[in-house]
């Protein structure tokens, strides 16, 4: 294979001047993601984790202890408490909360809002967040969600935190003919006389259970110039799955992709999870380059041709990710290893 000349000068700076095999010593990050369960009530068409009824288990407080400690130790700015659905914990999740609170972490937890029904409930739910701590809460919404959820229960949940001093942000899952979107919910938020919360469209990804139920036609699609450069991700997100796999960022497909994944809790520390993916070539040059230019450096170096159009960045990471030609070529390349692994 010719590899083009300095084609895999990753650009260094000061916290990562070291040799790509090197422990990186203790490196900050800015958010930890924590996704406590895989259980959800909904069962959303798009859900990329394939969270619902059926999943079972949740973090144990003695796993939350470790990565918290972590967290702390390289400088954290917030965690977020993802999965599946963390209100369907009830008071563990509370005590999660007070536990990254403790330790000066703020606090996000990220919610379809099945536990708002009316403004008593959502007051009852989020009263002991609060006083246990959380800062913010992220509402995600989508027609699908609307199966299941009524946009009433994202107003009532917006309502009441705002009582409690919680920030509200808004993620609108969206396709091409979404009837959910920024307008509507404008609409929903002024007719009941709420505050309009930050809010933003989010593509949907075809990514778990989006890839069987969202067809291609329905994609939101753009030129793959409009995401060129680093992804500020990689490697500032580190996220710990409900099964205790730890990738370097939060997307969805991580759980199905060995290159973003550095460890799994209870077979090696976070710790060294965390020093692993700081000394990774692939996520270091992702991180640092981008993949829009490793789709290029790829197509540079072999044969393979990706489309020109993509969703989002994520997109098309994951398809390069699970290509498994593409993989074949990053090993060549020494970008990572296609070696099975052995754990420390
Ligand atoms: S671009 Fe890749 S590494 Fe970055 S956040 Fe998306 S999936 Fe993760």
């Amino acid at each position: 294979m010719d590899l083009p000349e300095a084609t895999l000068q990753i650009p260094t700076d000061a916290a990562s001047a070291q040799t790509p095999n090197a422990v990186v010593n203790r490196r900050p990050f800015r958010c930890l993601t924590l996704m406590v369960t895989n259980k959800c009530p909904l069962q959303c068409a798009h859900c990329g984790p394939r969270s619902g009824p059926w999943a079972s288990g949740s973090m144990d407080m003695d796993v939350l202890t470790e990565v918290l400690d972590e967290a702390v130790a390289r400088a954290c700015q917030i965690v977020n408490f993802s999965g599946g659905e963390p209100f369907i914990l009830g008071h563990k999740l509370v005590e999660m909360i007070s536990a990254a609170s403790a330790r000066g972490l703020r606090t996000r937890i990220t919610t379809g809002a099945y536990w708002s029904s009316s403004a008593a409930k959502a007051a009852q739910r989020l009263k002991p967040l609060a006083e246990a701590g959380l800062n913010q809460l992220f509402i995600s919404s989508s027609d699908s969600h609307q199966q299941f959820v009524s946009f009433a229960n994202v107003v009532q949940a917006t309502s009441a935190a705002r009582k409690y001093g919680i920030e509200v942000y808004l993620a609108l899952g969206t396709s091409k003919t979404s009837l959910t979107g920024i307008r509507t919910a404008v609409m929903e938020f002024e007719k009941a006389g709420v505050a309009i919360p930050w809010m933003v469209e989010s593509p949907i990804i075809p990514f778990g259970r989006a890839e069987e139920n969202i067809a291609s036609t329905e994609l939101r699609l753009q030129s793959v110039a409009n995401f060129a450069g680093p992804c500020s991700s990689l490697t500032e997100n580190p996220t710990v799955r409900p099964d205790g796999q730890i990738t370097g960022c939060a997307v969805v497909f991580g759980e199905e992709c060995p290159p973003l994944s550095f460890g799994r809790i209870n077979q090696a520390s976070f710790a060294s999870a965390l020093d692993r993916m700081d000394s990774n070539p692939l996520a270091q040059w992702i991180h640092k380059v981008g993949v829009v230019e490793l789709k290029r450096l790829i197509e540079e170096v072999s044969p393979i041709r990706f489309p020109d159009s993509y969703v989002n960045i994520c997109h098309l990471c994951g398809d390069i990710l699970s290509n498994p030609e593409a993989l074949g070529v990053l090993d060549e390349l020494g970008m990572i290893s296609l070696a099975p692994e052995t754990d420390p």
